[in-house]
């Protein structure tokens, strides 16, 4: 053997020790951030014309680098929307990056989108949106969220009275920052219905009443949540796809957290009206136990995808004579050349069946009510509200904003969770309150009694 190849057999068996090692720790250190200039001067320079060799490189990592990260699965982590990929879906992500599959177009693509499709199916199944509905694997719900965007102006767009007028958009005070983030990228302008819980009908009729013709003419799409991020609200799905029909609106579904809960067949009816949308947005890798990142885009009718996003070019167009023979996922979002990222998804999926997803899924809910229950018992701390999906809001009796800072920040110092506080509205007054997010089926009863006791 040459000695580049013994290099490789080592470093290959060095990762493969740390990724089995990793995966099958339950519990990883909580790792919390360190300044930058510390960051520095623990790892010195890294980047050197001669190459500082990949096993210090690798050591750096594992001694340093990863302990100013926090485990996103970590059973205890309940903050933002943790993860919970499967080691199945990791191990396959490892595999995907091994393969080097390019996974704009059919042509070089097809056996991996082939896979990606597959899984694509069973999401497209989980909403009910009728044939010829399809989707695509995109970088995450922001990414999503653009394509849908993008794809409904321009359906917009073909009526020639519309060209020269700026674009509107209507969603709630509760639907994720990206919408309104990913409205500027269009130069789209954003109406918010205000609301303390879900966006209903009746609220979405006032605002459309509200507006001046001038604005009428402009709006283009109505964005609603199909689970909020920060209290799994789900707006009235129903209502509002009546509505858009009514008016002939493009109608968009963020749920990207709250979609995981579509593979619950006992969640899937707070979803009535999601098979109604023109497009959905879905995070597997929030909610559906895919690594980082995996989001998906679904669309009604994926032709009008295609005449928004499909890219010309010279040097393209080889992929798309050939490529005609098949599905090019370029077609369909806002990128060209893309990871299949939707293989690892496929691989889990098909390893471990649709059944073991609900399983995982309804896991989630379940935490959330038990949750419930045990706050509901507990004289220092009562519900905000009732839990909704996976999230549940709870206030410390008697507690200012200062104590939960400090509570959050003392867990996370002791390595022993990561809970944060969020903000909730009510009766147009902002509180400071406590927030759990459950998606690892892992987290069990005496984490979430040990993490109450913190609150003592
Ligand atoms: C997380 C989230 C997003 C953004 O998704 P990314 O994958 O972080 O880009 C959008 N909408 C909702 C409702 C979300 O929860």
């Amino acid at each position: 053997m040459h000695n580049i190849d013994i290099q490789l057999v080592e470093m290959t068996l060095d990762v493969m020790k740390y990724v089995i090692n990793r995966i099958t720790k339950t519990a990883p250190e909580l790792g919390q951030p360190k300044k930058e200039e510390e960051l520095r001067s623990l790892v010195g320079e890294t980047i050197t014309s001669a190459g500082i060799g990949g096993e210090k490189a690798f050591d750096l990592f594992k001694d340093v680098l990863i302990k100013a990260t926090v485990p996103i699965d970590h059973p205890r982590h309940l903050a933002f929307v943790p993860a919970s990929p499967t080691r199945a879906a990791i191990m396959f992500d490892l595999v995907t990056s091994a393969s080097s599959i390019h996974g704009a177009y059919w042509m070089e693509g097809a056996g991996g989108i082939f896979c990606e499709n597959e899984a694509m199916k069973w999401l497209v199944s989980l909403t009910g949106l009728p044939e010829p509905a399809f989707g695509v694997f995109t970088s995450g719900g922001t990414a999503a969220n653009l394509s849908a965007m993008v794809t409904a102006r321009e359906n917009w767009r073909k009526n020639k009275d519309n060209l020269n007028e700026k674009a509107l958009i209507i969603t709630s005070s509760g639907a994720h920052s990206s919408i309104k983030s990913m409205a500027k990228v269009i130069d789209a302008d954003v109406i918010l219905v205000e609301t303390e819980d879900s966006m209903s009908a009746e609220m979405l009729s006032n605002a459309l009443k509200e507006l001046t013709p001038h604005q009428r003419k402009r709006l283009f799409a109505i964005v609603a949540t199909g689970g909020t991020t920060n209290a799994g609200i789900i707006d009235d799905l129903d209502g509002i796809a009546t509505i858009c029909e009514q008016e002939n609106i493009w109608f968009h579904v963020d749920a990207a957290y709250g979609g995981g809960a579509l593979a619950s067949k006992l969640a899937r009816p707070l979803f009535k009206g999601i098979e109604r949308a023109n497009s959905i947005t879905i995070d597997p890798h929030k909610w559906l136990f895919s690594p980082y990142d995996c989001g998906a885009i679904l669309y009604k009718n994926p032709e009008l995808a295609k005449e928004a996003h499909s890219q010309e070019g010279s040097y393209l167009d080889i992929f798309k004579d050939e490529g005609a023979h098949g599905f090019n996922p370029s077609d369909y979002q806002i990128q060209l050349t893309r990871r299949v990222r939707g293989l690892p998804l496929w691989f889990s999926l098909a390893m471990h069946g649709t059944d073991k997803y609900e399983w995982a899924v309804q896991q989630g809910i379940e935490l959330a009510n038990l949750a419930g229950r045990i706050i509901q018992d507990n004289p220092i701390v009562e519900l905000v509200r009732e839990p909704s999906l996976s999230c549940v809001l709870y206030r410390r009796k008697g507690w200012s904003p200062d104590d939960y800072r400090n509570w959050t920040y003392k867990n996370h110092r002791d390595g022993f969770a990561l809970v944060t506080p969020t903000k909730w509205k009510h009766q147009g007054a902002y509180e400071t309150v406590a927030r759990f997010c459950f998606i690892n089926p892992d987290t069990t009863e005496s984490d979430i009694r040990a993490i109450l006791d913190s609150m003592k």
